[in-house]
């Protein structure tokens, strides 16, 4: 057993539910969120008691029902421009009866006019198309309140951010894209963020 796998014994198991998703999501493909990332965001938003949270990238609804199922107090608004996604995740929010506090938007999310979500939020998380997390990051941080977080998953891209030659044109377009919006961010001062080698690489930045 590795240090992780020890670690992630002493958590609390999820619940049948929780466990058919992840299984979904391994057989098609669908990139969940990492457990050791989720573990980390939940508890930060426990500790930051957020209750209004902005996603972007639904998928199958698994971190949106992870976060909502944290308390009742909690209330999503998650965007998904993938029509069979959107139609998974809405199944998913329906099976826990979590429609009332989960808001799915069939959109790209580059789309949507971000003032009509509103100005309220108190967490942000970015978990949707790599190449635009800078467009992302500028367009939905207008939706958050003073000191609110913005959390980002995968930059690391599967460790390919430290990789010196990449042969395929497209991921290494990709990867450059993401080494510079991590560079951007990191020197961002309209936020304090911090960079975390937990899941896929993530980050937490506190809007000043
Ligand atoms: N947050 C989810 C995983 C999201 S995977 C979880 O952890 O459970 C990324 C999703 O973002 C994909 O379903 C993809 O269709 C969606 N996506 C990518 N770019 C998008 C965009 N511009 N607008 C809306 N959704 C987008
Ligand atoms: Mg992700």
């Amino acid at each position: 057993m590795d240090k992780k796998e020890y670690l992630f014994l002493l958590n609390n198991k999820s619940s049948d539910f929780i466990i058919k998703m992840e299984n979904y999501a391994k057989i098609n493909k669908v990139p969940i969120i990492q457990k050791s990332g989720l573990d980390l965001i939940t508890q930060i938003i426990k500790i930051g008691k957020c209750q209004r949270i902005l996603e972007i990238g639904t998928a199958i609804g698994y971190s949106a029902i992870n976060f909502a199922l944290i308390n009742d107090d909690i209330e999503i608004t998650t965007i998904e421009r993938d029509e069979l996604m959107y139609e998974t995740a809405l199944s998913n929010i329906q099976s826990l009866n979590l429609q009332t506090r989960i808001n799915v938007i069939f959109q790209d999310a580059l789309d949507i006019d971000e003032s009509s979500l509103g100005f309220d939020f108190d967490l942000l998380f970015i978990d949707a198309a790599k190449s635009q997390y800078q467009k992302f990051f500028i367009k939905f941080t207008k939706c958050l309140k003073p000191g609110a977080l913005v959390i980002i998953d995968n930059l690391l891209f599967h460790d390919l951010v430290l990789k010196e030659q990449i042969t395929n044109r497209n991921t290494r377009q990709l990867v450059s894209k993401i080494k510079a919006f991590n560079k951007w961010l990191s020197t961002n001062t309209d936020f304090d963020t911090k960079f975390f080698s937990i899941g896929d690489g993530i980050a937490v930045s506190i809007k000043k």
